[in-house]
């Protein structure tokens, strides 16, 4: 199933790129590598997953990425009825991912791709973000996955993980 995938990084970085209002307020923070404040987050996500071209199912990359998060998340997805069926961690150590985007850096350039800020986003990552993951853990939601290797050895743990998670919970809800 083709279902769109809504990366918020990648929708700030568009609105940067062209110059908008929600570009303006996200800039320093994204250049930062800090979280931009929710309240902005927020409003933005509330308003693509209210759109309609999301009702066939999305996918979600990069939100929520702290404990205020989850909650809007919840109250959003109930507002439209909807609810998380899946929620996936890719695992790869701190180091890896520091040699990965300073890689990255080289192709595409992004401006929070240094060093010191890919260095500062793991940090943020892990006393903002990591304490999410027992939240969907206790939902029975997680699925983890390690993100080392390929492209393609990812992307094909990825989709066993994924069926197995649906294997085992349509044979738990029998
Ligand atoms: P990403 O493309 O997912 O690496 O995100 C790039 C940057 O966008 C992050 O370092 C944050 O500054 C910002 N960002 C993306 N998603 C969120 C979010 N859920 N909450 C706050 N800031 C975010």
């Amino acid at each position: 199933m083709n279902v769109p995938n809504l990366s918020t990084g990648a929708i700030f970085r568009e609105n940067i790129s062209a110059g908008t209002d929600l570009g303006k307020k996200a800039q320093e923070f994204i250049a930062a590598g800090n979280l931009v404040p929710d309240e902005v987050t927020d409003a933005m996500v509330r308003a693509q997953l209210s759109a309609g071209h999301t009702r066939e199912g999305f996918l979600l990359d990069g939100y929520p990425r702290n404990t205020h998060q989850v909650q809007e998340l919840d109250a959003i997805l109930s507002d439209l009825g909807v609810a998380v069926d899946v929620v996936l961690e890719l695992t790869i150590p701190d180091e890896d991912i520091v040699h990965r985007l300073l890689k990255r850096a080289e192709i595409e350039g992004r401006m929070d791709d240094t060093e010191d800020v890919i260095r500062h986003r793991i940090e943020v990552y892990h006393e903002q973000t990591q304490p999410i993951i027992d939240v969907y853990a206790q939902r029975g939601l997680l699925v983890k996955v390690d993100g080392s290797g390929s492209i393609e050895e990812i992307h094909e743990r990825i989709i066993n993980a994924l069926q197995d998670f649906a294997h085992s919970s349509s044979a738990s809800s029998c």
